[in-house]
């Protein structure tokens, strides 16, 4: 069986979460392609990005030092390069379509990448809620105005860029996560994907 969820939205939504929870529940395959973006953002410095994109291999995403703000600061300057987005495309499109169903998310799945996907959704939330919520992650010695400010330059950065700009395909389900828990958007999600796989059969 194929069958596709595309998850959108900007950092810090919760979508890795929710993307990591209905994988696991349903079974499918899950692809950050966050993680591709700073593969090349890390692997690129000082070498040129799109040569780097072409020769990309999945052994780069389990590099270590792809989490960090830095390796997220790195990605958001390489992806708005066409020749970049161009090279990794092949390779997000049949991860999305392998027997047995796939999760990715990003910011262009249900725009770009696969505008066919089953399930669509769009996760986000305030930039105060986001920013809160890395500086958690982040720990006490970040200052919340500097994670802020982070925060919506990365946001004005993705959805303004005229390659792929991040925003919610038509026909997709927003989720907004400023007042909802995640898990309870993980709920709403499951429900979505159980309700369009029924369709199926
Ligand atoms: O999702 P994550 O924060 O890991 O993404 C890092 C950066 O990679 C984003 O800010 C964005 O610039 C870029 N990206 C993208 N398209 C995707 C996924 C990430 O342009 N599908």
């Amino acid at each position: 069986m194929k069958f596709t969820v595309a998850i959108d939205g900007p950092a810090a939504a919760g979508k890795g979460t929710i993307a990591k929870a209905v994988a696991a529940h349903f079974g499918f395959a899950h692809l950050d392609t966050g993680l591709l973006y700073r593969a090349v953002g890390v692997l690129s410095q000082g070498d040129d990005p799109v040569k780097v994109a072409r020769a990309l291999s999945p052994d780069d995403l389990q590099r270590d030092d792809l989490r960090s703000a830095a390796a997220a600061e790195l990605a958001s300057k390489v992806a708005p390069n066409l020749d970049v987005r161009a090279a990794l495309l092949t390779f997000q499109r049949d991860f999305a379509r392998r027997e047995g169903g796939a999760v990715l998310d990003g910011r262009d799945i249900g725009t770009v990448i696969c505008p066919d996907a089953e399930v669509k959704l769009f996760v986000t939330a305030s930039a105060e809620v986001r920013a809160k919520r890395r500086l958690a992650e982040f720990g006490p010695d970040a200052s919340f105005n500097e994670v802020l400010a982070d925060v919506l330059a990365r946001d004005k950065r993705d959805a303004e860029r005229s390659a792929a700009p991040m925003k919610p395909a038509q026909d997709a389900l927003l989720l907004d996560t400023s007042n909802l828990s995640i898990d309870a958007a993980v709920t709403e999600a499951v429900a979505n994907i159980t309700k369009a796989l029924e369709g199926r059969r």
